[in-house]
């Protein structure tokens, strides 16, 4: 940082251009700490934005330069640790500066104005205070002696307190009588946990020494092996240590739960952070996890930008996750963030999952990652036994063939849950006329648009188009239109009618919606009651479901001869993640794969040898083909209505730079999904042998591809370490 108070400062501003912008500094004010918000103008009108830093000279002339209107915080609230990983994150994924800042911060730091108070966590009794006789209090203040009455065995949280006066509750607090309590200080009753196996022990003997320091882990572990009571164990020695843990977690659909589980055996209330919360909750969120009140934040994705004031442990779990990768605006993967967190903050970071990510095992074989093993399941399951049925040979109704079905009836019959797998919501994936052969697609993307049962309608999975089932087809008027293939309200018709003594439960993005559906959802299935569970890849993720004993695997072909390279690796996880939701308890866990490819040597070898060896052999040819993790990726994508407008501007951006040794450039081509909501997508994809060779590259080619004057005719953006083609 240049002198104490220069004459420019460069300003991060919320706006879709890589640049910081200059602006005039108002002579002899000191300069905050980068962060602090300011208030520019910024074409015809004023934004707010965050100082980067100071300079004497500037790139335009002095005359060109505005003035800062106006400073807003003469200290900046941004930690210094999350400026760095801001600044981090805006050159590794060449993003704005201004909308990283966005994308990490909380509502009341995006805008001008006061911060909001910090509110308390709960309240007590003040253990001095000198309270009168109840009977004189229930006469004189009806609706304070309430809450004193409820406080009387303890502590009450911020959520019941909500439901008493507000009034008296302020006034109980001004008489002194009752005191407010952060986080730390409102200790609720904990339970313990099981003795942990020698596995368990020797996972947390590893990473426990390295509390206080930066250090990585891959937490590999079979699916019920405990994984969670590792994390229990090292968070409450944080706890103790008067640290703060951050938990990150796939989606919010599992946060219920496992906060539940972490608020039973710690005795705290974490603090949750993800989409589904109010501005006011998110500022809240912040402010707790700034200040250190909160000493466990568990979160999804994007809370892996919340500060900590005494960072002590970092965890992302289920770690191989999709979800943990934003596909919009900041495309950033949430999992090398916290690792990139951990550091800036010098503490452990631990990745877990049952099924790791190849990313994350060639970091592990690197030695980068320690790598700690689970290899048993504890309790008393087993993992589950495999069973392949060949579609070639069966009957088959609605898409489950005969032993699928016999199976199911099986199962619930000894009173076991059941789950059917398949990853389709909706009821049938396409509508096609008998007669004519017309088919119902969207007229913006090149999908079949999937028919909808509950509401009744036509919809579009990639951009959302609805419209209504016509009852005569649009070609030639025949009337007899077909539902073709299967989805999840389809299976869940069929399974009703056919399994009608016990309940079906649908879980999917539809099924799901509203705000507690999925904890209600789960909380039924929980009951243990004899019942099948049907639903997409929501239903495979982390749950501990005791009484399931049968998964069965409609259909997964297609991911068999995809096109993406990823797609096997993704259909390892999600097979063995499906699988590992049965057994978990008295039950023997079975699973049924239901499959045209019987004798596929991806399916054999995945039922043969499991997930391990498998991915040793995904990562063996991703390395024969010069693959991530192996090489490192970044996708130039445009898109625009017209083709040859995107089609010429990746011409011209292959063209604008030489490309260096180690660098490979494939393109201009059309993008796995082409035509989504009536633009055309098209890219280029850049592959390179050494990370820091493409960000080199990167750093260079990506100003002149801005100014190319095809740049302005398209909407265009970069993807570091891409997940999707
Ligand atoms: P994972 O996260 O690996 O899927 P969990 O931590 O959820 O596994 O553990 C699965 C189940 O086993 C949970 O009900 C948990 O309470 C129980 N469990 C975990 N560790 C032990 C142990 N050492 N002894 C007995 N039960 C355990
Ligand atoms: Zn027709
Ligand atoms: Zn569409």
């Amino acid at each position: 940082m240049p002198a104490k108070s220069p004459r420019y400062v460069r300003v991060a501003v919320p706006v879709p251009l890589n640049q910081c912008f200059e602006y005039r500094w108002p002579a002899g004010l000191p300069l905050p700490a980068p962060g602090a918000r300011v208030r520019v103008p910024f074409g015809r009108r004023e934004r707010v934005g965050w100082l980067v830093d100071g300079a004497d000279e500037a790139r335009f002339p002095d005359a060109k330069i505005q003035s800062v209107t106006e400073l807003i915080d003469r200290e900046s609230r941004i930690p210094p640790a999350l400026w760095r990983l801001i600044v981090w994150c805006w050159n590794y994924y060449h993003h704005p500066p201004g909308e990283v800042l966005a994308n990490a911060l909380p509502p009341f730091l995006r805008r001008a104005g006061p911060a909001p108070s910090p509110l308390p966590a709960a309240y007590a009794l003040s253990e001095t205070a000198d309270l009168p006789n109840p009977a004189v209090l229930e006469a004189r203040a009806p609706r304070q002696a309430e809450l004193v009455a409820a406080m009387q065995s303890g502590a009450i949280s911020a959520a019941e307190a909500a439901g008493f006066s507000s009034a008296a509750l302020k006034r109980l607090l001004q008489l002194g009588w009752v005191n407010a309590l952060t986080r730390r200080q409102f200790a609720l009753a904990r339970t313990g946990g099981p003795q942990l196996s020698d596995e368990q022990q020797a996972a947390v003997s590893a990473v426990r020494p390295a509390l206080g320091e930066f250090g990585r882990f891959l937490l590999d572990g079979v699916t019920g092996s405990g994984k969670t009571e590792v994390y229990l164990s090292l968070i409450d020695t944080v706890l103790e240590q008067r640290a703060q843990a951050l938990v990150l977690v796939p989606e919010i659909g599992l946060t219920p739960q496992i906060t539940g589980r972490f608020r039973r055996r710690l005795g705290i209330e974490p603090v949750l952070a993800h989409s589904g919360l109010s501005d006011g909750e998110r500022d809240q969120a912040w402010l707790q996890a700034a200040s250190g009140d909160a000493p466990l934040i568990i979160g999804t994705r994007s809370a892996v930008f919340l500060p900590m004031y005494r960072p002590g442990l970092v965890i992302l779990d289920e770690e191989h996750d999709l979800s943990f990768k934003q596909q919009d605006r900041l495309r950033y993967s949430a999992r090398d963030v916290a690792v990139q967190r951990a550091k800036l903050d010098a503490a452990p970071v631990i990745l877990g999952s049952a099924t790791p990510s190849l990313e994350s095992l060639q970091n592990a074989r690197r030695q980068r990652y320690r790598h700690l093993r689970l290899t048993q399941r504890v309790g008393p399951g087993d993992l589950p036994d495999w069973r392949v049925v060949d579609m070639r040979q069966q009957a088959v109704e609605e898409g489950v063939s005969a032993p699928a079905a016999e199976a199911i009836g099986a199962a619930l019959r000894r009173r076991e849950q059941v789950l059917v797998f398949i990853n389709r919501r909706g009821y049938a994936p396409l509508l096609m006329c008998h007669h004519c052969g017309w088919q119902a697609d969207c007229l913006r993307c090149d999908v079949h648009m999937t028919l909808h049962r509950r509401p009744r309608c036509l919809r579009c999975h990639r951009c959302g188009r609805q419209q209504p089932v016509p009852q005569r087809c649009p070609a030639c008027a025949g009337i007899d239109l077909r539902r073709i293939g299967e989805g999840t309200e389809r299976i869940e018709q069929w399974l009703a009618d056919r399994y009608s003594d016990y309940p079906v439960i649908r879980v999917d993005r539809d099924s799901t919606r509203g705000r507690d559906a999925m904890e209600n959802l789960l909380a039924q299935i929980k009951q243990g009651t004899p019942s099948v569970l049907v639903g997409t890849q929501m239903l495979a993720k982390g749950h501990h479901f005791p009484k399931l004993g049968l998964a069965v695997i409609l259909n997964t072909d297609q991911s068999l001869y995809s096109a993406d390279f990823r797609a096997s690796e993704r259909l390892a996880q999600l097979l063995t993640q499906v699988a590992g939701r049965t057994g978990r308890a008295n039950i023997r866990g079975e699973v049924l794969l239901q499959t045209y490819h019987p004798d596929h040597p991806f399916l054999q070898a995945l039922i043969g040898q499991g997930y391990g060896p498998l991915a040793e052999r995904l990562l063996q040819e991703r390395r024969e083909a010069g693959l991530p993790p192996l090489t490192f990726h970044c996708i130039l994508r445009a898109e625009a209505g017209n083709q040859s407008a995107v089609s010429e501007f990746l011409a011209a951006a292959r063209q604008v730079r030489p490309l260096p040794d180690g660098l490979l450039l494939y393109g201009p081509m059309p993008a796995l999904q082409a035509r989504r909501a009536g633009h055309v997508r098209w890219q280029l994809v850049l592959q390179a042998e050494k990370r820091h060779g493409l960000q080199g590259f990167l750093d260079d080619w990506l100003p002149a591809v801005e100014r190319l004057p095809g740049a302005r005719k398209v909407r265009w953006h970069v993807d570091v370490d891409p997940q999707e083609f």
